[in-house]
C-alpha cells in the first residue's frame, strides 16, 4: 500500500503532528523540527542535508516506506520479467506444442520409471556439470515422450534453456541450407542447455539423414552439453549397431548417457481404450 493510500485521518493526522511537533506540509508529509520533510507514517525523514562544492544542500531521500514500496516494485517486475522468459524459452524450445502437456502435474503416478525424471530433474546442477543426459528406450506408447517432455517444462520453469524436437523437424530444417547456414541450425541447438529429441531412429535410412544425424549428435557431444535422446530401438541394437555409420552415432549418445528402459503400460494402448470404451457410452 502506497503512503498516500495510507492517508490517516485528520484527528490521527493531528496526533503524529504534536507527537513529532512539527508542521503539516502536504498530505502525507510534515516539516520536522530540524526543517526537513518526514513522513507522517514511519515518521523516517524524506529530506537529507548534504555539503556540496562547500554548500549545504537539502536532497530527497527515500523513507521506509517509500523503499519498502520501491523494493515490492522491484520484486514484481523481477517476478514478471522471469515469467516472460520462461513463457518465451518454452515457446522456442518446444518444438511441438503438444509438449506443453507433458508435466509432473499430469504424471498419473503408473509408469514406475518416471522415478528417474524427478530425479534428474533434482539433479540437473550435477547432470549439467557432468554432461550427462538419457537414453530412454522401449517400445512404441510407453510414455517415453511424456517423461522426456516433464523434464524439458521443469527444467524450463526454472528459466533453463531446453530444446525439445525430432530428428524428422531437424532434417526439414537443414534440408536445404548449405554451410554456415547448416552450422547455425546446429550450433543455434546447442545453445540450449539441454537438447531433447525424441524418435531417434525412424527417421529414412538416407545417406543424407545418416550424415545430419551424426552432425547433430556429434557437434552435441563436442558440446559438452546434456542431451535426452528417446528411441523405440532395442538397447541391444543400440550397443551392437548395424554398421560403422550408426555405430558413431549410437557410440556418442552411450558414452554419456543413463538408459532407461520404458517398459510400462503402453499408454496410446490404454488411451486408445479408453476413448473406445466413452465412445461406446456415448452411441448407447
Ligand atoms: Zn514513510
Amino acid at each position: 500500500m502506497s503512503p498516500a493510500n495510507k492517508m490517516l485521518p485528520p484527528g490521527e493526522q493531528a496526533a503524529v503532528l504534536s507527537a513529532s511537533a512539527g508542521i503539516l506540509c502536504t498530505g502525507d508529509e510534515y516539516t520536522g523540527p530540524d526543517g526537513l520533510r518526514c513522513c507522517s507514517y514511519c515518521h523516517g525523514h524524506r529530506e537529507m542535508r548534504v555539503r556540496l562544492l562547500g554548500r549545504e544542500r537539502i536532497v530527497p531521500v527515500l523513507c521506509n516506506c517509500q523503499v519498502e514500496e520501491r523494493d515490492k516494485r522491484e520484486q514484481e517486475m523481477k517476478l514478471r520479467d522471469f515469467q516472460l522468459k520462461r513463457e518465451r524459452l518454452r515457446e522456442e524450445g518446444l518444438e511441438d506444442k503438444g509438449y506443453y502437456e507433458y508435466c509432473f502435474a499430469k504424471d498419473n503416478k503408473r509408469n514406475p520409471q518416471m522415478k528417474h525424471a524427478y530425479t534428474y530433474v533434482e539433479n540437473w546442477d550435477r547432470m549439467k556439470a557432468e554432461g550427462k543426459g538419457l537414453l530412454i528406450w522401449g517400445g512404441t506408447g510407453t510414455g517415453k515422450s511424456f517423461m522426456a517432455g516433464c523434464i524439458a517444462n521443469a527444467l524450463i520453469d526454472q528459466c533453463v534453456p531446453v530444446m525439445m524436437t525430432n530428428f524428422a523437424r531437424i532434417l526439414n530444417k537443414i534440408t536445404g541450407t548449405f554451410g554456415d547456414e547448416r552450422n547455425q541450425i546446429i550450433s543455434r541447438m546447442n545453445h540450449n542447455s539441454l537438447l531433447i529429441i525424441d524418435d531417434l531412429g525412424i527417421e529414412r535410412n538416407t545417406d543424407f539423414a545418416m550424415e545430419q544425424i551424426f552432425n547433430v549428435i556429434d557437434s552435441r557431444y563436442r558440446s559438452r552439453k546434456p542431451m535426452i535422446i528417446c528411441t523405440n530401438l532395442e538397447l541391444s541394437e543400440l550397443k551392437n549397431p548395424q554398421d560403422v555409420d550408426h555405430e558413431r552415432i549410437y557410440s556418442r549418445i552411450l558414452e554419456h548417457s543413463i538408459c532407461i528402459k520404458c517398459n510400462g503400460i503402453s499408454f496410446r494402448e490404454e488411451n486408445a481404450k479408453k476413448t473406445m470404451e466413452e465412445a461406446v457410452k456415448v452411441f448407447r
